[in-house]
């Protein structure tokens, strides 16, 4: 039960059964709590924005809850797409990434699960940083909403692949992805939405049981488990053979077919030989692979493979009967790599995202 001592909770957190019991206590009509809940989907800042209430009731929602957890800090718009960074404070000062891409098929907005990240894959941004704190999943839905509102409601797919590894916060994030889906709230089909996991093998099979139709891509990044293991530690507690079993038994349960993400870093996993050796332990899997080109982050010694390369090593995948795609770059003017905002603002003294390209329709 909600009290009205009690400190401010996030808005984004309470479900509906929440604002229900909070309605009850200060003696308001059933139906307000519907007409409450509908706010969340909006992505306002201000209870006083909040116009179908009277001002007596915005007026008790502002003394209980924030209305919103976020503030966005700095935008970046690329000048080479219509990509956009947002470096977003959260309530307790921590900072988050999000950002908003433009594909054919509609808009995709591609959130953090958590406040830093403790895998320390090698290659990235935030790993270096390591975990500060999971995000509420009012913290994820409220990245979107907002982040919906500024595009004009014209966020139609979603992306759990900026900072943090969702899996590493999984009570939350089931939480998060079937209050997308509500059909009193933002109503984003789970068809539309991507869990980019690092391959945490136990959640993974885990998630199969919730049976939630999202894609789950898994960032694979090499070939076998020696070079996995260099560029990601967690491949000494998930190795690379039982990762790509546990990926073939979720695919088959699920009947969605897994992607695996390999980032192409030039020198490192790039070679014919290792395109061969990716083929090899694919062959036969229901599964996609998507091959990125990898972001530069500034301080890390990973540079990108060449545009030739990349198409030499999905060439060798083609001819092997792998199902392969290049994914388009977006945002490479303004770091659109996980971490890479955060980071530099960390290193500036004062506290990085994703160019994924969502998969689905
Ligand atoms: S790539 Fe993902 S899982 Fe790995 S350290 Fe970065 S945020 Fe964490």
């Amino acid at each position: 039960m909600i009290s009205a001592s009690q400190p401010k909770r996030n808005f984004y957190d309470l479900t509906l059964p929440d604002i229900r019991a909070w309605c009850d206590l200060h003696d308001l009509e059933s139906y307000r709590a519907e007409q409450i809940f509908a706010w969340q989907k909006k992505g306002l800042t201000e209870f006083a924005q909040f116009s179908n209430l009277s001002k007596e009731i915005r007026s008790r929602l502002s003394a209980d809850f924030e209305p919103i957890p976020l503030e966005i800090k700095a935008k970046i718009k690329s000048k080479l797409d219509d990509t956009v960074k947002y470096l977003l404070s959260l309530r307790d000062g921590n900072m988050i990434e999000a950002v908003l891409m433009q594909y054919r098929y509609g808009n995709a907005v591609c959130i953090s699960s958590q406040v830093g990240c403790r895998m320390q894959c090698k290659f990235c941004a935030s790993g270096g940083l390591g975990l500060v704190r999971n995000l509420t999943a009012g913290e994820m839905l409220a990245q979107v909403a907002l982040i919906n509102r500024l595009c004009g409601n014209k966020v139609s797919h979603v992306t759990i692949m900026g900072i943090g590894e969702p899996f590493d916060n999984y009570h939350n994030l089931v939480e998060f992805l079937k209050r997308l889906r509500d059909p009193q709230g933002l109503q984003i089909s789970l068809r539309r939405v991507t869990v980019s996991t690092c391959g945490i093998i136990d959640k993974m099979i885990k998630f199969i049981d919730e049976n939630l139709p999202i894609t789950l891509s898994v960032s694979l990044h090499a070939p076998n488990q020696s070079l996995r293991k260099n560029l990601m530690p967690t491949a000494e507690k998930y190795p690379f053979t039982k990762l790509i079993d546990a990926g073939e038994r979720y695919a088959r349960q699920s009947g969605r077919r897994i992607t695996y993400e390999y980032a192409l870093f030039a020198g490192i996993n790039d070679s014919k030989d290792q395109a061969l050796e990716l083929a090899a332990a694919l062959q036969g899997k229901l599964c996609h692979v998507n091959l990125i080109a990898a972001n530069a982050v500034p301080g890390l010694d990973y540079r990108p493979t060449s545009r030739a390369g990349r198409m030499s090593f999905k060439q060798v995948l083609e001819e092997n009967k792998i199902k392969v795609t290049l994914r388009r770059e977006l945002g490479t003017d303004i770091a659109a790599a996980c971490g890479q905002l955060r980071r530099s603002h960390e290193n500036a003294g004062k506290s990085a995202l994703c160019s994924y390209e969502p998969q689905g329709s």
